[in-house]
C-alpha cells in the first residue's frame, strides 16, 4: 500500500508531464488499473492507452437512464476500438425497492445523491474492489468542485483500510478547446449529443443542452446548486472544498 507521500510524490513527478506519460507510468506501475469511459475526455484515453496496450482494461456504468446516442456511442466505441468494454449495472433489486418506494423521478424531489448512489456508486465500488487504480477524465476546468483536481490522488471515497484506490486524472490540466483539438484531429468517435449543444453528458433525466457562456457541466442536475453537482463517483471534490 502506498503512503500519501508516495502518491503525493508521484503527482509531483507527473503534475506537468502529458496525458501519454502518465498513463505509460502508471499502466506500468499498477497492472491492475482501468479507464473509466463516459465522456468525450474518456476516449481521448481510450486512444492513447491503445497505443501503449492493444487492449486496455475499459468499463462503463450503464444506469439504465442513458440516452439512446450515448448507447450507440458506446457501442461505436467498443467497435472502433475492438474493446471488451466491461459495462457495469445497478443492483436490481435495490433498483427495484427505490422505484417502488418514491418512483421513477425522486432525484427531482429529494436531490440525485440517492439515485445516483445505486445506478453509479454502488456498481463502482464494487468495480474498484478489483482495482488499484482507475482512470478518469477529470478536468479542472469542467466545474467548480473539480478546481483542484490532482493528476493522481488517493481516492478517499472507495479506499477502505484494506484496499487501497488511486484516481489518475491524465487530462486534468488541459481545457476544453485542448480535448476537442484532439477530437477532431484524431478523428475519435463521440457522442452526438454534442453536436446539439450537451456539453457534458450524464443521465437523460438529469441532463439538459447548455447555451452559450454558460459552465461546461450547468446542464447536469441543474435544479441543483453548482458545488455539490458531483454524483457520487468524484464526491471526494465536494467533500474536500467543503471542508476547505
Ligand atoms: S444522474 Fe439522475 S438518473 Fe442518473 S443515476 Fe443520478 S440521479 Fe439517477
Amino acid at each position: 500500500m502506498l503512503t500519501l507521500k508516495d502518491i503525493e510524490d508521484l503527482n509531483s513527478s507527473l503534475m506537468h508531464s502529458r496525458p501519454r506519460e502518465i498513463l505509460a507510468t502508471v499502466c506500468n506501475e499498477f497492472p491492475r488499473c482501468a479507464i473509466s469511459f463516459s465522456g468525450a475526455e474518456d476516449v481521448l484515453l481510450i486512444e492513447m492507452a491503445r497505443k501503449l496496450q492493444p487492449k486496455p482494461a475499459v468499463f462503463t456504468l450503464d444506469t439504465g437512464r442513458l440516452h439512446p446516442e450515448t448507447y450507440q456511442f458506446i457501442e461505436k466505441v467498443r467497435e472502433h476500438y475492438q474493446l471488451d468494454i466491461d459495462i457495469l449495472y445497478p443492483d436490481a433489486q435495490r433498483l427495484q425497492e427505490l422505484v417502488q418506494a418514491k418512483g421513477l423521478f425522486s432525484f427531482f424531489q429529494d436531490g440525485h445523491e440517492e439515485c445516483c448512489g445505486i445506478r453509479k456508486v454502488e456498481p463502482l465500488r464494487k468495480k474498484l474492489a478489483e482495482l488499484d487504480v482507475w482512470i478518469t477524465g477529470q478536468r479542472r476546468d469542467q466545474s467548480p468542485t473539480r478546481v483542484e483536481v490532482a493528476v493522481i490522488e488517493l481516492d478517499r471515497t472507495f479506499s477502505t483500510d484494506s484496499h487501497q484506490v488511486v484516481k489518475v486524472n491524465p487530462l486534468a490540466n488541459w481545457t476544453s478547446e485542448d480535448v476537442w483539438n484532439h477530437i477532431r484531429m484524431l478523428e475519435v468517435p463521440y457522442n452526438e449529443l454534442h453536436d446539439r449543444g450537451f456539453t457534458s453528458i450524464g443521465c437523460e433525466p438529469c441532463t439538459r443542452a447548455v447555451g452559450p457562456g454558460q459552465h461546461e457541466r450547468e446542464g447536469r442536475w441543474w435544479w441543483e446548486e453548482a458545488t455539490i453537482k458531483e454524483c457520487g463517483l468524484h464526491v471526494g471534490n465536494v467533500r474536500e472544498k467543503s471542508s476547505d
